[in-house]
């Protein structure tokens, strides 16, 4: 997918906040420091769209960028950073539980996780939430490129075990080398091809 227009449309708590559904979204979520900001800026090739936070788990809101015009990227806070107040972690789940079950224009959900762990439970939690809610799952493996080859495939069969999930289901992703940029973006536009009113 060729990238024209990327920007920011605004950050939001809850649903008044939220922009008015139009195009299709696609929603990001992953655990702190996992990589989410660096993907979402190599999938819509800027470099400082979404902000990289030094601190992990700073950016606790939902935060909406439109691409192309024609899809809405919605970056989840990153989950499971210790040290994050109890108060901020408690406002996590019902804010982003809130979004995932009412937007009608989310597509699907881009869950990202980190090559070199094994997913906590946190992360499997999420999964089997939106698998439960009939949301359409991308699962990505990043940082791929940490990872020699012999590595990356041992890693990736612990993963789908742990997660009871088919090897072609979790997709490798690098931002450094673009490893699976092509296919990310296809399972994203997948998504997107099924919102009513696409061309
Ligand atoms: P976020 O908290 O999930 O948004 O994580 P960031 O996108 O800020 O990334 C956390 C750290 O991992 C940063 O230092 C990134 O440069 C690094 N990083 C992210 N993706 C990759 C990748 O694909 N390869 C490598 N080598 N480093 C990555």
């Amino acid at each position: 997918m060729q990238v024209k227009s990327a920007e920011f449309i605004t950050s939001a708590l809850k649903p008044d906040q939220y922009p008015p559904e139009g195009p299709p979204e696609i929603a990001f979520a992953g655990r702190s420091n996992v990589g989410k900001s660096t993907l979402i800026n190599t999938l819509v090739n800027r470099k400082h769209l979404v902000k990289t936070s030094s601190t992990p788990g700073r950016t606790q809101m939902l935060n909406f960028f439109a691409v192309n015009g024609a899809a809405v990227f919605v970056d989840l806070p990153g989950y499971g950073w210790a040290r994050v107040p109890e108060r901020i972690k408690k406002q996590w789940g019902p804010m982003v539980e809130r979004y995932l079950s009412t937007r009608r224009t989310l597509k699907g959900v881009v869950v990202i996780l980190d090559i070199r762990r094994r997913p906590r439970p946190e992360d499997a939690e999420l999964i089997n939430w939106l698998l439960e809610n009939a949301i359409a799952v991308v699962l990505v493996a990043t940082k791929a490129d940490k990872l020699p080859k012999n590595r990356r495939i041992k890693q990736v069969r612990t993963i789908c075990g742990d997660l009871g999930i088919a090897r072609e289901d979790l997709l490798c992703f690098s931002a450094k080398t673009r490893q699976g940029l092509n296919q990310l973006w296809a399972a994203i536009a997948h998504l997107l091809e099924d919102a009513p009113g696409e061309p």
